[in-house]
């Protein structure tokens, strides 16, 4: 993997890297990167109606600013799609998990979930950022979502860059595992090339070899803050803690790392019922451990003197 050089700096990511460029990202209202911290906390996955508006009231009563859900899953094997299985909490019959959605259907169990996303999210003043993870997905997605993250699985989906480099909407480019800064930033550059100039990136991990605890997926790369706010000044850096450690007991301690750091802001998962969650139980923080961290948040921002 290579190393960014003063020769890709002015040749490769000359947009990227400028010093005197004001990025604005603003998603829903919320302005990300403007010396603020900015929270977006929520649940792996849109489960149902109830499950949403119970996390959007307790992470927007603890102080976060937007709320994160899941609504198409990225998932490595194509069964168990939580789409395709009845709310949480309503008495529909279970699917089969071995039977694999259809497109059209997909998109319609999407739009229901989309909907009372939407509505948790006005309730509480919380604009909402979910991931695309398909093209197809792009109309109905714009009716709904403040901001679309792009997942680490589709870091290089050059059909995902180009239709996303047409909408107005603000968007999250997460890095592969395995990604150098290099190549990702290379992305972003894409993106200012095409005029579409309002994303943040987030850092959710990096594959290295295990030291102490093969549970933990990846090791957050702290270090991936300091050296973005060299080489991509106004670019908002965004750490997701979760999926980068996929450990519960690990999740907090990261995320006052990547504060104390320098970050943005944080995505993280908080769910009502974290060991019942339906994708990613291991690393959804419970309301009270959330609303401890945000305390926490707020104090280290203090000291970095960083304004509210
Ligand atoms: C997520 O944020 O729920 C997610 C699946 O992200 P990632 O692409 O980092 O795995
Ligand atoms: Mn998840």
């Amino acid at each position: 993997m290579k190393d960014i050089s003063s020769g890709d700096l002015q040749n490769n990511i000359p947009l990227v890297s400028r010093k005197d460029f004001q990025r604005e990202v603003v998603a829903g209202g919320v302005r990300i990167g403007a010396g603020s911290p900015v929270i977006m906390a929520g649940p792996c996955t849109v489960e149902g109606r109830a499950q949403i508006f119970e996390a959007a009231k307790a992470v927007s009563e603890a102080g976060a600013h937007m709320l994160r859900g899941g609504i198409f899953k990225p998932l490595t094997f194509p069964y168990g799609d939580p789409l395709g299985q009845p709310d949480r909490g309503s008495d529909g019959p279970a699917r089969d998990r071995m039977d694999v959605l259809a497109v059209d259907e997909m998109l319609r169990h999407a739009e229901r979930r989309f909907g009372y996303f939407k509505e948790a999210g006005e309730k509480y003043g919380l604009p909402i950022v979910s991931e695309i993870t398909t093209v197809r997905a792009l109309p109905l997605m714009e009716r709904y979502v403040d901001m679309f993250q792009v997942g680490y699985r589709h870091m290089f989906n050059f059909d995902l860059i180009l239709a996303l480099a047409e909408t107005k909407k603000p968007l999250l480019l997460k890095r592969h595992y395995g990604e150098s800064l290099r190549s990702w930033l290379g992305v972003c550059e894409h993106f200012d090339a095409r005029g579409k100039t309002n994303y943040a990136v987030c850092e959710r991990g990096v594959s290295v070899p295990h030291t102490h605890n093969v549970e933990s997926r990846a090791i957050l790369d702290v270090q991936a803050v300091p050296a973005l706010k060299e080489y991509a000044p106004s670019v908002p850096v965004i750490i997701d803690p979760s999926h980068a450690t996929f450990k519960r007991s690990y999740v907090a301690a990261m995320a006052r790392a990547a504060m104390a750091a320098g970050a943005d802001g944080l995505l993280i998962e908080v769910h009502p019922d974290p060991e019942n969650a339906w994708v990613d139980p291991l690393q959804a923080l419970g309301f009270s451990d959330f609303r401890r961290l945000m305390r926490q948040i707020e104090g280290i921002a203090k000291v970095l003197d960083v304004q509210k």
